[in-house]
């Protein structure tokens, strides 16, 4: 199989059994965020409609039909995913009624340049109530050229009626070594470095590699929250005002918040830790830190806070959890560590 770190051996199996003709007609994928999920999505969809002979696992990737399903522009594999128009006051934070409509009549139609119809709905989690109960139709009688892949983060948040329907694949984090030797050849003597703060997720890793600036938003992550350990509360509900009233798209906030929370507690899950010298660091290059905020705060204040964390994220994921009082709950919970200010 060509080149793709992680989830080999899911993919191979997947491929192998769609080759034979064994494909179901839906599937969920889920794990969590940079974990490979659109990733093995798209491959599934070339192994269906390579064109190349004899059609190998995870498709030829340089045929035609490969190559525009890597550009997004094959007729026959629809993406659907939410729409965010900030030009319209009401932005739709959810994948509408609309969106899933306009599938199933293009679902319904032959292939235009394969045997398959492939839909890939990231996240499924998004996914409105009317538009879940319309698909569920799908679901129920699909069409039998239609391969439908419900990509989440948050299965749980689907429909029991949807996920019964569904054959669950779910994607797990990928070993150290692994992804190191995937990006060895692009990225050299850096790609261990990068393997080791993904902490398992390949498309984190890549970013982490690839993009300064994904290197520079998880640094300045960083150095927020252990400038917010160490100060006191009024700089803290300062903080807490600004960030909630940062962004006119709720949308945009609420992913960047998310985002702060899922970083934040790796800080604080390798702190909890670190007198235990268990498990590796996900933040290898923060060990010093996580170390003395160990000595400020005690083990169970950061657990606690980690767990919080957690349960904040998944809240914000969700649910429409009002940002401003999660971040105010947040600063009150946050251990005070007076040491951190230098690691800011
Ligand atoms: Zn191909």
């Amino acid at each position: 199989m060509r080149d793709f770190i992680g989830q080999r051996r899911l993919l191979a199996r997947l491929s192998e059994r769609a080759l034979r003709g064994d494909v179901a007609h839906a599937y969920e994928l889920s794990g969590p965020r940079s974990i490979g999920k659109r990733t093995v999505a798209i491959r599934l969809a070339q192994t269906l409609l390579c064109t190349s002979e004899p059609h190998p696992a995870g498709g030829c990737g340089t045929c035609l039909a490969c190559r525009k399903i890597d550009h997004q522009t094959h007729p026959d594999v629809r993406m659907v995913g939410r729409l965010v128009d900030l030009e319209k006051e009401n932005d739709r934070k959810q994948i509408a009624i609309e969106q899933i409509r306009e599938m199933q009549q293009d679902l319904a139609l032959r292939p235009l340049e394969g045997r398959w119809r492939v839909v890939v709905i990231d996240d499924a989690a998004d996914l409105s109530e009317h538009a879940e109960v319309a698909l569920l139709k799908t679901l129920e009688e699909p069409p039998p050229h239609a391969v439908l892949l419900l990509l989440t983060t948050t299965p749980a948040a689907l429909l029991e009626t949807i996920r019964s329907r569904l054959v669950p694949l779910s994607l797990r984090l990928v070993s150290t070594t692994e992804i190191a030797e995937g990006l060895a050849d692009r990225f050299g003597a850096d790609a261990p470095r990068h393997a080791a703060a993904a902490a398992g997720r390949p498309g984190l890793a890549i970013a982490l590699a690839s993009d300064e600036g994904a290197r520079k938003s998880r640094r300045a992550a960083e150095a927020e929250f252990y400038r917010l350990v160490s100060s006191g509360l009024t700089e803290r509900f300062a903080w807490a005002a600004d960030v909630a009233e940062s962004d006119r798209d709720p949308q945009k906030r609420n992913e960047a918040i998310e985002t702060r929370l899922a970083e934040w507690c790796e800080l604080a899950r390798d702190a909890a830790v670190a007198p235990h010298q268990v498990g590796r660091a996900l933040r290898p290059e923060r060990v010093s830190e996580s170390d003395r905020l160990a000595k400020a705060v005690s083990q169970r204040e950061l657990v606690d806070f980690a767990l919080a964390l957690e349960r904040w994220r998944r809240d914000m994921v969700e649910s429409n959890v009002n940002a401003r009082m999660l971040l105010e709950l947040l600063v009150l919970k946050l251990p005070y560590a007076a040491t951190l200010r230098e690691a800011a």
